[in-house]
């Protein structure tokens, strides 16, 4: 069976993304790791995005504000292959009017198999990695496999 694989090279390319509540804590861990995310090309929400831009004083890419679409712009990216990680500090307290938006954005990185950070801890460990520093292939379970057409429709198998 062939393997779809994206190769993730050394600059890898992270989306950086926070809830309000979560904000902060997000500008503090990017002002911290400034030198290591300074190696590698960086995108976020609008205001996210926004306000690491200006706090590192480091490019970042831009989309909309999460509410605005910014969330599936993110996702829509992932699925093209054009980010290889996800920094996403969601506030786990917080209804959102775009909470399917997050769902879909979280469900995707699953999808393409990219590595993901929700909480402080968990990006720390992954920006820690060796693997950072790397060429890396991912691997794509191959989801086709599960779809099948009958009378025309997609069945999806479980
Ligand atoms: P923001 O969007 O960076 O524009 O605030 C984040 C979000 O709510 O998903």
């Amino acid at each position: 069976m062939d393997k779809t694989v994206i190769n993730m090279t050394k600059k890898k390319r992270i989306a950086l993304i926070a809830h309000d509540n979560r904000k902060l804590d997000l500008l503090e861990w990017a002002k911290y790791n400034r030198e290591m995310l300074a190696e590698h090309e960086l995108f976020g929400t609008g205001t996210t995005g926004s306000l690491i831009e200006n706090e590192l004083q480091l490019p970042i890419t831009k989309f909309r504000s999460g509410p605005l679409g910014g969330d599936l712009q993110t996702g829509a990216k992932i699925a093209e292959g054009e980010i290889d990680f996800l920094i996403f500090f969601w506030d786990p307290l917080e209804p959102m009017p775009h909470d399917p938006d997050v769902k879909a954005l979280l469900r995707i990185a699953v999808v393409y198999n990219i590595p993901v950070a929700c909480n402080r801890a968990s990006a720390d460990f992954i920006i820690s990695s060796p693997l950072m520093s790397s060429d890396y292939s991912r691997e794509l379970i191959d989801y086709k496999e599960r779809i099948t057409k009958v009378e025309g429709k997609h069945i999806y198998i479980k």
